[in-house]
């Protein structure tokens, strides 16, 4: 019997070895969840494809096939045609009805005349006991269409759309494919707590750092009335965008201003940036510990603004005992808009509210500080207390769709 399921192909998780069956669980679990309000269906994997079988007559595939395209893991999914009889004439019947739908898809874009509808066949065949190579199938399965469809034609150079067919414990035809992010499943490799702006670097580097399977937490440093609410909920916002990719992600607000006000009227103006910097990774590696994450990430990248030069790194990262993941730390920051606009976090970055580092910028930050000379600095003033109320104040927000 033919069927319509949908097929999904995993990347990086093929290549692992005794302990793969755990990153599968996770992948199934993960899809599970991102596809929950598409209808009751069952997902379930064999050899590196990842299958969705829909049971109830109004599942929604098309959102389905959405959903999935951002799932970490996942390197591609398509609504493919199953039939549960392996032979040749039983993948010919499968593709015509492939086919059949393709071509109807076209025919709302353009008139289909005949021979106008140039294809290709593709198969492998995991199923290697088959009595046929995998171009003796295509042949056989191209012959059958072009005697089924006079709209096509055979083009294997430039073809308008290819058959693919996929010869394992089923056979499976499928057209068009959406791609998906690759990577890890999330939930696969620990957790970290991402600084989260409302900049365009911080999304990045969380969807990078999501990718290799960690789960994450967010903590975002606020400076109401300085920003205001409108920037509280573009942060929130950004952490939408990014739980289509990584699932949940929490974010938990810091009340910032009077830390900030604090360094303001006490502090030398040229470090005020650092000292800033350092009470928030501070006050992140709390929230990182109290949500049982390994390590903190941040969206620094070694040169970019006067508090990610080398040596003012060096000052941040010294209060800190955790790892602090930068993965944009050797990218130029066009090559992080590309991929900010790629994964859809850009056009809310760049929304126009103040962020809490801006507000206060020193006139002229201090390029190369001194460790020696900031710890100094930072003692002349009692932030402890200032940075405990500012952890006993800290709200959890979500984003609500
Ligand atoms: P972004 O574009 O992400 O705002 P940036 O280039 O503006 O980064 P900075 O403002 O120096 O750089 O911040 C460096 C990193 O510190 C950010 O990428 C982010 O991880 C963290 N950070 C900065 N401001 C905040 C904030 N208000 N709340 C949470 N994290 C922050
Ligand atoms: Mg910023």
């Amino acid at each position: 019997m033919i069927k319509r399921v949908i097929l999904a192909s995993i990347g990086e998780i093929a290549l692992k070895g005794l302990n793969k069956s755990t990153f599968e669980y996770q992948l199934a679990r993960n899809m599970r969840a991102a596809i929950k309000d598409c209808g009751k269906c069952d997902v379930s994997w064999a050899q590196s494809r990842f299958f969705v079988r829909p049971e109830s007559e109004s599942f929604n595939f098309e959102l389905a096939l959405k959903r999935l395209s951002h799932v970490f893991g996942l390197t591609f999914a398509s609504i493919a045609y199953e039939n549960d009889e392996v032979t040749l004439e039983s993948a010919i019947e499968t593709a015509k009805a492939s086919v059949a739908a393709k071509l109807d898809k076209i025919s709302f874009e353009r008139e289909l005349t005949d021979g106008s509808v140039k294809f290709k066949c593709e198969t492998k065949r995991a199923f290697k006991n088959f009595p046929l190579t995998s171009p003796e199938i295509s042949a056989e399965v191209g012959g059958a269409l072009l005697d089924a469809f006079p709209e096509l034609a055979v083009n294997v150079n430039e073809p308008d759309f290819i058959v693919r067919i996929e010869m394992r414990e089923n056979v499976y035809v499928f057209s068009d494919i959406v791609k998906a992010p690759g990577g890890m499943p999330t939930g696969s490799n620990g957790r970290a707590c991402l600084l989260l702006s409302g900049g365009i670097d911080s999304p990045v580097a969380g969807y990078m750092i999501g990718k290799r399977g960690v789960s994450m937490v967010a903590v975002h440093f606020f400076s109401y009335p300085y920003t205001g609410e409108r920037s509280k909920e573009k942060v929130i916002e950004l952490a939408g965008i990014l739980e289509r990719y990584c699932g949940e992600l929490k974010v938990y607000v810091v009340p910032f201003t009077d830390i900030q006000l604090s360094i303001r009227d006490n502090c030398r103006e040229d470090l005020g940036t650092i000292l800033m910097r350092r009470s928030m990774m501070r006050i992140a590696e709390r929230v990182a510990r109290e949500k049982g994450c390994q390590a903190l990430v941040t969206g620094e990248s070694i040169g970019q603004v006067a508090s990610q030069t080398m040596k003012a790194l060096v000052c941040t990262n010294a209060v800190v005992n955790m790892p602090v993941f930068r993965p944009l730390i050797g990218m130029d920051k066009v090559e992080v808009m590309a991929l900010a606009r790629e994964i859809d976090t850009y056009d809310t970055s760049i929304l126009p509210y103040e962020d809490c580092c801006t507000v206060f910028t020193p006139k002229h930050p201090k390029t190369r500080p001194n460790l020696d000379e900031v710890e100094k600095e930072e003692n002349r003033y009692e932030f402890a207390a200032l940075e405990d109320e500012a952890f006993r104040g800290i709200e959890e927000c979500e984003y609500g769709g």
